[in-house]
């Protein structure tokens, strides 16, 4: 610490001498120096690299100059056209390999591909499909043919249709059409935030009747964890609403019984994967409801908390903040923890906008005066300095979500993503992947990539990739015990990609 602030004083009187004495031509020693100094502010920028590392960062340099300097820099497009071009390239094959350590934001109704719910799960038996009115889709599982619904009047079984359309790829597309934001045309598709966030929710709602079958939730997990462990992630902090799974005869789960079902499935997994770590649930709630709602809400995360505390990690609300209500708004329901004087721990989603000064803005600052323990998107944090200032005394970290941000059109080129500052002053942070299947990525390699070549720019190195997968487990919810075992894990997996790598 002494030496920290020793270090601080000698920087910045020296910053101040530079400045006075370079009327001339700057002496390139001096501008040499101030260039280190500012490097070494960054995420990553007092990480020490090994001979091997180096090495590595060397040739990750090489190959970053050549993408910067292609005709087509994949940062600077949009995610739909930018796919292609990021699954050829090196730097995205060797981030696959990469050990990343955590992804801590991801929710639960967008964790596993579409492929796999279209190719799998639609072709399990006793799956009812129905067409609404706004042209989206209801699915159901269901032993006899389904009564009608206000908003479903006719269900046919996918089997009984697949074998009348006779196209079955074309039928397969279009129903993935349904359950994802994923079009070659996205700027045609979505010309504006309010389009793509109702084709978002559509998705959501699409999605639902699939993943709330009981049978399919245990599968749906298990798959979740196991697309992260092929992108070589070996924890997870699940933002769920642990809504109600039904039975085929109708039979309807309490949230108990998810949250027992997905302890239960985690254990298999790491029974079956013994170098994955574990998965934990931050339950979450919709910025639509009342303020009594969320009061119920947070009381019963309280008693989850309690009867779980091995899986429940905290208490979020989710749903589009320009359009819902915000942190300020619930703040008797966010109170009670502390008047009841319990801990629940917070991972608010907050500044996920770029509608400066409204009131939506200030849930940067509320979720910090409500001590979240990290905030989801920060988006707007960057210009908010008091808010960035405690987030940082504070060690909260930032959840970035590059692509996310792209695709719900809060920034077209990821150049120009304000995470770019908070990455050159080493911000706490963490980079996640927010909605994979709504947005067509699996694992965290894709966003990885755009923040690494795209918002760290050529500055950002090994190191700032190896601080970002360290800070994934540092800014967990993960015991202090439980994150040295992390550490140690994720330690051994980096040594071995190093040794592979060269
Ligand atoms: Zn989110």
């Amino acid at each position: 610490m002494v030496i920290s602030i020793c270090q601080a004083v000698v920087t910045y009187v020296l910053l101040l001498w530079f400045v006075r004495v370079t009327d001339g031509m700057p002496d390139p020693a001096q501008r040499d120096l101030l260039m280190r100094q500012e490097a070494s502010r960054q995420t990553g920028g007092r990480v020490a690299l090994t001979a091997a590392e180096q090495k590595l960062d060397a040739y990750l340099h090489q190959l970053k100059e050549k993408e910067m300097s292609a005709a087509q820099f994949p940062p600077a497009l949009h995610y739909f056209k930018a796919k292609p071009h990021i699954q050829k390239s090196s730097i995205f094959k060797l981030l696959q390999k990469m050990p990343k350590g955590a992804a801590l934001h991801i929710h639960s109704s967008s964790l596993v591909s579409v492929e796999w719910l279209v190719k799998n799960v639609t072709y399990r038996p006793h799956c009812y499909i129905c067409f609404t009115w706004d042209n989206s889709v209801r699915f159901l599982f269901s032993d006899r043919q389904p009564f009608p619904r206000w908003d479903c009047f006719y269900w046919q079984l996918l089997e009984t249709l697949r074998a009348k359309i006779g196209d079955p790829k074309g039928f397969d597309n279009s129903l993935m059409q349904h359950l994802t934001l994923f079009t070659e045309d996205p700027d045609g598709e979505y010309p504006s935030q309010d389009v793509v966030w109702e084709k978002f929710e559509k998705a959501f709602i699409a999605a639902a009747g699939l993943i709330t079958h009981a049978p399919v939730l245990k599968d749906y997990f298990y798959k979740g964890l196991g697309e992260l462990q092929l992108d070589n992630i070996m924890y997870l902090e699940l933002r769920s609403g642990l809504s109600r799974t039904y039975e085929l005869d109708g039979t309807i789960h309490n949230k108990v019984w998810t949250l027992k079902t997905f302890q239960e499935v985690t254990k298999k997994f790491i029974a079956d994967h013994p170098d994955f770590l574990g998965a934990r649930i931050i339950i979450s709630v919709h910025r639509a409801l009342g303020v009594s709602e969320v009061k119920a809400a947070v009381k019963e995360a309280i008693q989850l908390q309690k009867d779980f505390p091995d899986v429940v990690a905290g208490f979020d609300m989710v749903g589009r903040e320009d359009s819902g209500r915000t942190l300020w708004y619930f703040r008797e329901a966010l109170s009670l923890p502390t008047e009841l004087g319990v801990t629940l721990p917070y991972f608010f989603h907050a500044g996920e906008t770029d509608d400066e000064g409204t009131d939506v803005d200030q849930n940067i600052l509320d979720a910090l005066l409500f001590n979240t323990t990290r905030i989801g998107h920060g988006y707007a944090l960057a210009h908010h300095p008091l808010a960035k200032e405690l987030s940082r005394k504070r060690n909260v970290a930032v959840e970035l979500c590059p692509i996310s941000n792209q695709v719900l059109k809060l920034v077209s080129d990821l150049r120009n993503h304000p995470a770019a500052v908070l990455m050159s002053e080493g911000h706490p942070m963490v980079i996640s992947s927010d909605d994979p299947s709504l947005f067509g990525t699996t694992g965290l390699s894709y966003d990885f990539y755009e923040a690494f070549v795209g918002i760290g720019g050529l500055k950002a190195n090994l190191g700032t990739l190896k601080e970002l997968a360290v800070n994934s487990i540092r800014y967990s919810s993960l015991p202090a015990q439980l994150k040295d075992t992390g550490y140690a894990m994720w330690q051994r997996k980096w040594d071995a990609f190093i040794v592979d790598q060269s």
